[in-house]
């Protein structure tokens, strides 16, 4: 079968790909395996190396790999440029910091002397999506291959030469053939390759649905896994917040990454007394953004991902209306070429609203007016997600105080969203669990081995 790149900025097919074949994913799987038998002897110091000739690779052609995420994907050439820098950053963080955080961790036992050693574990698969083709795959790839585990990525199908560039970067870097492949495979062939028995564990960066085909073969043969899912975080306004900046986070929130982060403000949670004008500034700003092509720098919004992107927010959309909702603004697509959609602000969304629970992955922010506080933190919770959330209030002692009462795994307080190398990342209920980032990230496919020295005249 064929792997097609395709520009949603115009919806035409930039290059077709072949599907590597069953043999061929094989031969990977057999090269990553061995390749791990002597990765994992050797040290930091080699593996960091690597690592820093990946991140140098990455900022000197900064702006060739942004072009090509621009191309097939369609973001905001200076957030895709941004995005490589991200990139870079994380593989010299973990670089410099994966042999302090896996030191032997010595233990104070009642009887004789014990340490925790961190061994790898082996060849792992990492199953990445789409909407950040170089900052997810560092998240994953960085500090496990300093661990000493080797790594397969399936990268999302609409992402062929983002894909394909990695790997290359890698192997332009030193690294030994089998420490990093890309696999082009389908989804499907993705979450069977977890039952083989050379794969000791997956890590998986996407929809619930994909996440839960992976973690059910991960269960059944008994391997590890990592989800980092969708979200459909609340955007919290208290009537202490600061108006105008508010607003213009809510709005950068909502459009970042064309509407496609999976920690974004996508419902807005309003207490009453500041309902109005929140609504009236926030209608204003998205009204005057610019949709656009995402290679011009005057463009504030792109296209979706993809034609199959624009047309299922298009149906949520139509969904949402069907059960109750009022389009405030917004609702259609644009009238030109490419996988473009309006912004889009719905209101009157209820519970028994089909789309109440769902995540909207677009431009497209529904708005909800409550009480107080206290209806504002129950309905933040009242969501199948739990990936992140922010609190918008001049009290910071207040926000923290919010922030505690929200079930998700990251809240931001004054700010919409946040990422960085050494913040952790992750989610509570359907929006996964396992973290990626920080000291945390390089926790989850290590073997924390005890070791326990006796002395011989110890008693059994
Ligand atoms: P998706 O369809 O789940 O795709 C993500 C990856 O999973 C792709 O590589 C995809 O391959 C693969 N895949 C699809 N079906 C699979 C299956 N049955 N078994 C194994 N792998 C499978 O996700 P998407 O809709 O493109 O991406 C958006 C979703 O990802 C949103 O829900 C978003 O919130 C979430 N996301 C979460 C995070 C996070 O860190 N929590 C970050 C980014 C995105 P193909 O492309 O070949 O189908």
């Amino acid at each position: 079968m064929s792997i097609q790149s395709v520009n949603p900025t115009t919806n035409k097919v930039i290059e077709s790909f072949t599907e590597m074949t069953d043999e061929q994913v094989n031969e990977a799987v057999e090269k990553a395996s061995d390749t791990y038998e002597s990765w994992k002897k050797t040290d930091y110091k080699l593996r960091a190396a690597i690592l820093h000739k990946v991140a140098g690779s990455l900022r000197d052609n900064k702006e060739m790999l942004a072009k090509m995420i621009t191309l097939e994907m369609g973001k905001l050439l200076a957030h895709a440029e941004g995005e490589i820098k991200l990139s870079a950053e994380i593989f010299d963080y973990y670089a410099k910091n994966a042999e302090s955080f896996l030191v032997d961790k010595m233990l104070h036992p009642t009887h004789g002397d014990a340490l925790i050693r961190h061994s790898p574990i082996g060849v792992l698969l990492g199953v990445e999506p789409w909407n950040f083709p170089f900052y997810q795959v560092a998240r994953f790839a960085a500090p496990n291959i300093m661990i000493g585990n080797t790594i397969l990525v399936k990268h999302a199908s609409i992402v062929p030469k983002c894909g394909i560039a990695i790997e290359e970067i890698f192997k332009e870097a030193g690294a030994p053939v089998g420490l990093y492949t890309n696999l082009l495979i389908s989804g499907k062939r993705a979450s069977a390759l977890v039952a083989d028995k050379r794969i000791r564990g997956v890590s998986l960066t996407g929809s619930e649905a994909a996440g839960a085909s992976v973690a059910s073969e991960a269960g059944k043969y008994l391997k590890k896994s990592v989800l980092e899912l969708g979200g459909s975080d609340a955007f919290i306004v208290l009537e202490d917040a600061d108006m105008d900046k508010t607003v213009e986070w809510a709005v950068t929130g909502r459009i970042n990454n064309n509407g496609q982060c999976c920690v974004a403000s996508k419902r807005f949670i309003v207490v009453e007394s500041v309902a109005d004008i929140f609504l009236e500034k926030f209608k204003n700003k998205f009204s005057e953004l610019v949709v656009g092509d995402p290679m011009e720098a005057s463009t504030q919004l792109g296209p979706m991902s993809s034609e199959a992107a624009a047309e299922l927010i298009m149906a949520q959309v139509e969904k949402a209306v069907d059960g109750g909702a009022t389009i405030l603004m917004g609702g259609k697509r644009v009238k030109r070429d490419g996988a473009f959609i309006e912004p889009t602000i719905l209101t009157n969304v209820l519970p028994d609203n089909p789309i109440y629970y769902e995540e909207i992955f677009g431009p497209v922010a529904t708005f909800f007016r409550v009480k107080d506080e206290q209806a504002a933190i129950d309905l933040a919770n009242d969501s199948p997600y739990g990936l992140g959330g922010s609190v918008f209030t001049q009290d910071i002692e207040r926000g923290k105080r919010v922030a505690d009462q929200i079930d998700t795994g990251m809240v931001f307080i004054n700010h919409p969203t946040w990422t960085q190398a050494d913040l952790p990342f992750g989610g509570t209920k359907g929006s996964g669990y396992g973290r990626e980032l920080s000291e945390l990230g390089i926790e989850e496919f290590v073997n924390k081995k005890l070791i326990r020295i006796s002395e011989l005249s110890d008693p059994f």
